[in-house]
């Protein structure tokens, strides 16, 4: 697995299986994988007439290492992650982060922004609204342009169904009121942490695409 995709506004950037899908809006990357396929990542970029210099800002949908790990690499960009899975970047918490998990270990990274419910982040001519969605960890976000419908969902919700909660800072109460939220939001574009992206001519909401999305396994 890995290549890019592009998709108008936004491109998608896939590493490898363990490494989070990295979306580049504009100088801004929702996102940064696991950083240990730092070649692949780096021949991606080029192949985008871009480096990694010229990411100025990181958001991460929550703390964990397949989803952080990369940050370090993209050294003129300031880190934003909602403040609930801060520590972990600031602290470079390897346990909390599961870099154990993927043989890593996360070097700690000053957070610049800590994000909360509400606040609106501007990328390459999107107007992201955070969305907390606690459940898969306690910071995990989802970000919302409702000009374009698009919903980033990292991994509270894949596109075959919702993420984990037996990881490090899962919670299954948290996760059903996060998808109850999210259920009503109406996307033409729902762009998840990991796999296929939800790409539909006309709107559905996300509880629409859910609900037709095969029934996942205990994982
Ligand atoms: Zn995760």
């Amino acid at each position: 697995m890995g290549g890019i995709k592009k998709m108008g506004d936004v491109t998608l950037i896939q590493l490898s299986d363990l490494d989070s899908n990295i979306y580049i809006i504009g100088d801004t990357a929702i996102d940064s994988g696991t950083g240990l396929n730092f070649t692949r990542l780096y021949q991606m970029m080029k192949m985008l007439k871009m480096s990694l210099n010229d990411i100025k800002c990181i958001i991460n949908t929550h703390s964990h290492f397949d989803h952080i790990g990369g940050n370090g690499y993209f050294i003129n960009a300031d880190i934003a992650i909602h403040d609930a899975d801060a520590d972990v970047v600031e602290k470079g918490d390897s346990k909390m982060s599961y870099a154990e998990f993927f043989d890593g270990s996360l070097k700690p990274r000053e957070v610049k922004t800590r994000l909360k419910e509400g606040d609106v982040i501007s990328a390459g001519g999107m107007e992201l609204e955070v969305i907390h969605t606690p459940g898969h960890t306690p910071g995990s976000i989802c970000l919302y342009d409702s000009k374009t419908m698009t919903l980033f969902t990292g991994d509270t919700v894949l596109s075959d169904g919702m993420g984990r909660t037996d990881m490090p800072g899962g919670n299954d109460e948290q996760m059903n009121a996060s998808l109850d939220r999210l259920s009503s939001i109406k996307v033409k574009r729902m762009l998840p942490g990991h796999g296929e992206v939800v790409l539909l001519n006309s709107p559905k909401t996300v509880g629409e695409i859910m609900s037709s999305a095969p029934v996942p396994d205990d994982g």
